[in-house]
């Protein structure tokens, strides 16, 4: 692809100089939004720029109830209230009420669900604000010469245990679905982290990621070699797939994460066979969390384009908080949807939506990664709804089509 450096698109954030002179490390911040993102956010920071860097003036959020003072940050996230490992050393962060904000601080907003609806409010007082990518991003590179990546997500197999209609990987699209060259996978991984110096969320997924053969191969590759760049190893699966006992060990002494999507209340047929994985995920103590209450959305279908203009693409794609960066063969996506649905062949590669992880220096990586494509979008967001877009099209159990 062209250099990025060419690119117009979010001139404010190009210049990194200028960036850290406006959100200069010594200043106080207010953060809007008490979320998982912000527990993530304020972990990362910690581990990358060192403990207390990040000041946190307060933490702002339109839904505070009875605590105004945080001495475990956890409990403003439900993905991590009870995590015993997830933890950070910082306590008593005052929790304040949005209508309690005097407008009086810079704030950096740390949430993605409602990144949109904090924007409106902040730009209406006219507050300076940013978004938690950018100081995550720019502040490790300029002050510490490190490339941290938020989320990257690595498909290892195409072939599942069910069939959604709208799974948000495509898999009923796939023709012929196959599980990937673990060669690949691990060639890969290799280039990712020869440059990639951390990852606060490193993802495993599929298709049904259980299924893979060479799972635990993969699993033990990332931990020997990388662990040490990553803060939390994530694998999903829908829980049909009893792991070997070897697998559940390695996963256990390395705090893997595992985010278990139950349909059990959709589909009897797999309820025994789903508490018995669960309930051994609980008696070996797996880190493991249960989501049970799976809402699904349609995100577009990828043999359909939307017709949407160059500039409502750009505005689509600069309010979509798609966290997934998707790493697949030497390509380093902005989005893992993207990767997917060209996976499946059904959607064309363009080189405006990856860069070649071999070839590509760090900045421009970084850039990438805060959105800096050539377009200003990737060329799948005409076919997609995208994250907290305010588009929500959701999708039944019976169109949902589950089997
Ligand atoms: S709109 Fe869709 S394709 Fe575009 S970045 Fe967001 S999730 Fe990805």
């Amino acid at each position: 692809m062209g250099s990025i450096l060419n690119m117009l698109y979010k001139d404010s954030l190009h210049n990194f100089e200028k960036f850290i002179e406006d959100w200069n490390v010594e200043t106080e911040y207010v953060l809007f939004g008490a979320s998982k993102e912000c527990v993530q956010f304020i972990r990362s920071m910690d581990i990358l720029m060192g403990e207390g860097v990040l000041k946190i003036k307060y933490i702002v959020d339109h839904n505070v109830k009875d605590k105004d003072t945080l001495d475990n940050i956890n409990e403003i996230s439900t993905a991590y209230h009870e995590s015993k490992v997830i933890q950070i050393n910082r306590k008593g962060i005052k929790l304040v009420h949005i209508d309690n904000f005097n407008f009086d601080s810079q704030v950096i907003i740390t949430t993605d669900v409602f990144k949109q609806k904090y924007k409106d409010y902040l730009e209406n007082n006219n507050v300076k604000y940013t978004w938690y990518k950018n100081i995550a991003s720019i502040w490790p590179y300029k002050h510490k010469n490190k490339v941290h990546i938020y989320q990257t997500d690595v498909l290892v197999t195409e072939k599942c245990t069910l069939a959604c209609s709208y799974c948000n990987m495509f898999m009923p699209h796939y023709e012929f679905p196959i599980h990937r060259e673990l060669n690949t996978i691990k060639s890969d991984i290799d280039s990712y982290f020869s440059i990639v110096d951390y990852v606060s969320v490193f993802h495993l997924v599929g298709g049904e990621p259980f299924l893979y053969p060479n799972i635990e191969d993969v699993v033990r590759y990332v931990i020997t070699n990388y662990i040490h760049k990553i803060d939390k190893l994530i694998i999903t699966t829908n829980g049909t797939i009893m792991p070997k006992d070897s697998l559940l060990e390695l996963l256990r002494t390395n705090d893997v994460i595992l985010s278990v999507s139950d349909y059990t209340d959709k589909l009897p047929h797999i309820q025994k066979k789903v508490l018995k994985v669960i309930k051994e995920y609980k008696n070996k103590k797996i880190n493991h969390y249960v989501r049970n209450e799976i809402e699904w959305y349609d995100f577009g279908d990828l043999r359909i384009k939307v017709g949407r203009t160059e500039e409502e693409l750009i505005k689509h794609f600069d309010s979509c908080t798609a966290p997934f960066r998707g790493l697949n063969d030497g390509k380093f996506y902005y989005c893992h949807l993207n990767t997917s649905a060209v996976r499946t062949n059904l959607f064309p590669l363009n080189d405006n939506d990856y860069v070649s992880i071999n070839n590509v220096s760090k900045e421009d990586l970084i850039k990438f990664d805060l959105g800096f494509t050539n377009l200003g979008y990737v060329t799948f967001c005409d076919n997609c709804n995208g994250c907290n877009t305010g588009i929500k099209v959701p999708v039944s159990y019976e169109k949902q089509g589950l089997r």
